[in-house]
């Protein structure tokens, strides 16, 4: 298809998801973050479609509209409006704009390619609609096994809803019946526009059209309703949009999902506020953000346990403000959540809320109520840096059914999986994932598992990677083939879910090990000066993308060189590993922390200035100063340290000019008394 399709939207993630999909069907996409930057394209590339959501940055979508049809008058228009969007009537509006679709967001950036798709195909239907087009064709065979098994997912958690939604239909039914007779009661309506609220989002991202079509104009007209307008009209409209639900072929599990993405992150939300959690999850749900619930510690905690999460984001005020950096303290200290990325939120953004939320090792402050832009960018900082942790594996086998059943179970152990059914595409593929362990079959048509692994063996890039060849000849010959191709190890068919992981676990293993002694520092287990400046440069990098602020603190022990001449050498090692461990302890996640060399030590606060970096390693300053250390005969002593802080624009926007500004500021410190931080 040789359609362009303009793509206007302020979330880069969202553009992006939606981009994709459209290139897997041939659509090319250009895309622009403002209005100006869309008419600027406009003026420059010749776009047949062009989708508009109404909320941008520097003006809302609907006043840029006629500029857009004056620039290419055959440009067909898609306009996304928030939900509560008011026109005299749709249609009349949709005419006077040259809008081909108008759709109340917020929409799946799958459903809404498929409203494109659809433009794009049926060129000649001009007809504007609110309405989607419901697809019941059948899932399109795709290369991507993980696609196709998502899918899958996707279709079993929508019949699942679909046999709660009788029951959530008769809930929504009695709520409005109850608002409807008594209008004083404004529990009922509030009830009943929380339930439109969470089955207009959830349908909608399942891709039941019309029962998340109905639920949203009955959420709009309680929305109007709440905010005083007169009910009468809007009563009668409220109970047609729920006979529609009641009737709709929605309900029936025939419908099938056409394409799906596989979500960006799941993510744990603790509040107890409702309205704070149904907001976030209709945001989540539009940048496909999956997102699981808890009211108290108690849940999270459990959840925390039992679900497979990248990041947890927690309000100040869950149970009261001391339960919640208790709660933070408590989800890391579990099994396999050390390092969890976890978010602080709360109305009061106050310097000592973001100091304690950060010493208590949140990864970011948020602010409420929470900002569509800045929600994405944490997730997508946590899932940064949980993909990191995570291992990918590629699966190549010819037998498609196998591929889904092992990475399902991989997937299920918190490793990313791809998988391959051509062998003869290795080369690309293995560019493409870069995967940390590859699980090979051996036999397969064209060529042969032992040729792959050769192939790969002859490859700068992989003769070092992992491979676990999986067989059904259990015949000790192809044992020492597999071995003489290259093979590191050797698993038979059917593979047995036990022996499978713990094989992957020994190579995983040794992965970890090789990197950690390549990366830390030996004595304090912090990342050496190498992996401290690699991880340095990412961290100014998504600085300078997102405009957020970061410093960078130096840290020198005081007189150093007398505790060791006076308490010994390996006492002088006890302090080092001491501070070490403190360092680690304290922060966030997406904090840096590493050994300079000698007695320095530095940290990178992202997102912060040099204040509230200063706040928080005093307190780090204080523990320190309190620790008891011992000499080598048995003495007690304490030490503290100097430390100077540069910010990022303001100081320097390069490593090096950092740097120089907070060694000054460190000189100044130890030049003005010591146990002192500068900024
Ligand atoms: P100042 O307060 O001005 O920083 O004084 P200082 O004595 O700490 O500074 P100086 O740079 O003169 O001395 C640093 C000392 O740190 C000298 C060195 O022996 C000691 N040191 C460096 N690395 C290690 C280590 O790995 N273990 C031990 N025990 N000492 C170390
Ligand atoms: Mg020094
Ligand atoms: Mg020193």
């Amino acid at each position: 298809m040789d359609a362009k399709v303009l793509l206007v939207d302020r979330t880069q993630t969202y553009r992006n998801s939606v981009a994709a999909i459209l290139a897997h069907a041939g659509i090319d996409t250009v895309e622009a973050e403002t209005g100006a930057t869309a008419i600027a394209v406009m003026r420059q590339t010749p776009c047949d479609i062009v989708v508009i959501d109404n909320n941008l940055q520097d003006t809302p979508g609907v006043d840029i509209l006629d500029t857009i049809t004056q620039e290419n008058k055959k440009a067909r228009i898609v306009f996304i409006v928030e939900p509560a969007f008011r026109a005299a009537s749709d249609e009349v509006f949709c005419h006077e704009h040259n809008i081909a679709r108008l759709i109340r967001g917020p929409v799946h950036p799958s459903i809404l390619a498929e409203f494109i798709e659809d433009l794009v195909t049926q060129k000649s239907a001009q007809t504007p609609s609110i309405k989607a087009p419901v697809n019941t064709a059948e899932v399109p065979t795709r290369n991507e096994p993980r696609e196709e098994r998502v899918n899958v997912h996707v279709m079993a958690v929508r019949r699942s809803y679909q046999q709660k939604l009788p029951q959530e239909l008769k809930n929504l039914e009695q709520a409005l019946t109850r608002a409807r007779t008594d209008p004083t009661d404004q529990s009922s309506v509030k009830e009943a526009h929380r339930i439109a609220h969470a089955m207009h989002g959830t349908s909608g991202t399942l891709g039941l059209q019309d029962i998340s079509q109905a639920t949203g104009q009955i959420e709009v007209a309680l929305k109007r309703i709440m905010d005083g307008a007169p009910p009468d009209t809007a009563w009668n409209n409220i109970f047609r949009a729920l006979k529609l639900a009641q009737t709709s072929p929605d309900r029936s599990s025939k419908v099938e999902a056409t394409s799906w993405l596989s979500p960006l992150a799941t993510i744990l939300l603790v509040d107890s506020d409702r309205d704070t959690m149904a907001d976030v999850e209709a945001v989540a749900r539009k940048n496909l953000i999956n997102i699981v619930t808890a009211e108290n510690s108690e849940q999270a905690v459990a959840l925390a346990r039992k679900k497979k999460i990248d990041g947890a984001i927690i309000d100040i005020q869950v149970n009261g403000q001391d339960k919640a950096f208790e709660l933070v303290q408590q989800i890391r200290s579990e099994e396999g959540l050390h390092h969890l990325p976890i978010a602080m939120m709360s109305v009061d953004s106050s310097v000592l809320n973001r100091v304690a939320a950060t010493h208590a090792g949140a990864s970011q402050f948020l602010q409420k109520p929470l900002n569509e832009d800045e929600l994405v960018e944490t997730v997508r900082d946590f899932s940064a840096s949980q993909t990191d942790a995570r291992s990918k594996i590629l699966i190549v086998d010819d037998d498609e059914h196998f591929r889904a059943h092992v990475a399902t179970l991989l997937e299920g152990n918190g490793m990313d999986v791809a998988s391959l059914g051509e062998p003869e595409h290795i080369l690309e593929t293995m560019d493409l994932i870069k995967p940390d362990i590859l699980l090979l079959d051996v036999v397969m048509p064209k060529i042969s598992g032992f040729d792959v692994c050769r192939l790969l063996r002859s490859t700068a890039a992989w003769k070092n990677t992992p491979i676990l060849f999986l067989t059904g000849e259990s015949d000790p010959t192809v044992r020492l083939e597999c071995f003489q191709a290259g093979g590191d190890d050797y698993i038979e068919k059917p593979v047995i879910k036990e022996e499978l992981l713990a094989r992957i676990g020994v190579r995983q293993e040794r992965i970890r090990l090789f990197k950690e002694r390549a990366d830390r520092d030996s004595l304090t287990n912090l990342p050496n000066r190498r992996a401290f400046l690699e991880m340095f440069k990412i961290r100014v990098a998504d600085s300078k993308r997102y405009g957020r602020p970061l410093t960078l603190c130096l840290m020198d022990l005081d007189k150093f060189k007398q505790i060791n001449d006076t308490y010994g050498h390996l006492a002088g090692d006890r302090v080092l590993i001491g501070f070490g461990k403190l360092l680690s302890s304290r922060f966030r996640t997406v904090d840096i922390r590493g050994r300079w060399g000698g007695e320095e030590f530095a940290v990178v606060f992202y997102g912060e200035e040099s204040r509230t970096s200063k706040l928080i390693l005093s307190r780090v300053l204080e523990e320190f100063k309190h620790l008891s250390f011992e000499g080598d005969h048995g003495e007690r002593f304490s030490v503290t340290f100097s430390c100077g802080i540069a910010t990022f624009p303001q100081d320097g926007t390069t490593f090096d000019e950092l740097f120089r500004t907070a060694d000054e500021k460190l000189y100044l410190a130890k030049e003005s008394g010591r146990s002192r931080i500068e900024i």
